[in-house]
């Protein structure tokens, strides 16, 4: 982590946690948002919850994000949900581009890159995917690939919008990137952002099978802003512990 830039730690709660059992598990978090201050949380619950939990960590400082939305504002596009119903639903973020949208709902760099677009044009901030296959890391493509997804939409950037960098193959896997590993992809990225002159503000977080054990050996490196957790942030102790981790290396700083 870099002093300049406030760690987030977001959860993904995929397509968990729909009903009553959500709401508990944003009740329970509003005390762990007391504990880290210097900490930035952001909760990914499902649509079904999304107002629910909003209700429910108000006056907190957790922040509400989708998991995603369908770029239109609104029309006969039966089954979507527009950016504009997410502000209505008490949604300040949005993730766009997750591995598992590329993967099983055929999105691509362009309607990543759109999404992006549509998002911050309706006041979300965007926490945008990026991330290379197992296949992709084993034939030496890593940084090239993650070049061409972030390239696809970083000129359309604010410095409130964030990236994530989820290898795929660490996602739901138990495996995780090494600290350097992370290190070398995430330095790429800034990189494309300094270009653009959002180097210094764009949190960058690392996602892929982050746990309380990882997380500070992880959150350390320099370019390391925050984390995006799927599994353990479906437990208020799990997600907690990372996110009390960040805090620790921002206090001993
Ligand atoms: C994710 O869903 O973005 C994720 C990183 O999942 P997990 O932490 O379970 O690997």
């Amino acid at each position: 982590m870099n002093s300049t830039r406030k760690p987030l730690i977001a959860g993904n709660w995929k397509m968990y946690k729909g009903g009553l059992a959500g709401v508990e598990l944003a009740s329970a978090l509003k005390k762990v948002a007391r504990d880290v201050p210097n900490v930035d949380m952001v909760i990914a619950p499902p649509f079904t919850v999304l107002a629910a939990c909003a209700h429910e960590v108000e006056g907190s400082s957790i922040a509400i994000a989708a998991q995603n939305f369908y770029p239109k504002n609104e029309g006969a596009f039966t089954g979507e949900v527009s950016a504009p119903m997410l502000r209505d639903s008490g949604c300040t973020w949005v993730l766009v581009g997750h591995s598992e949208r590329r993967q099983y709902f055929g999105e691509t760099d362009a309607s990543v890159a759109e999404r992006t677009r549509v998002a911050i044009a309706a006041g979300l901030e965007p926490i945008v995917c990026v991330g290379e296959t197992l296949a992709e890391r084993e034939t030496g493509q890593t940084i090239a690939v993650v070049n061409r997804q972030v390239s696809a939409f970083v000129n359309l950037l604010t410095h409130h919008a964030v990236i994530a960098y989820e290898p795929v193959w660490a996602i739901g896997t138990g495996k995780t990137a090494g600290p350097n590993e992370a290190e070398e992809v995430h330095m790429a990225i800034r990189a494309q952002l300094e270009r653009r002159g959002l180097g210094m503000t764009t949190r960058i977080l690392y996602g892929g099978s982050v746990k309380a054990d990882n997380a500070a050996a992880l959150l350390a490196c320099p370019n390391v802003d925050g984390a995006l957790v799927g599994g353990a942030s479906l437990e208020a102790s799990t997600f907690g512990a990372i996110a009390r981790a960040a805090q620790g290396l921002v206090s001993s700083r």
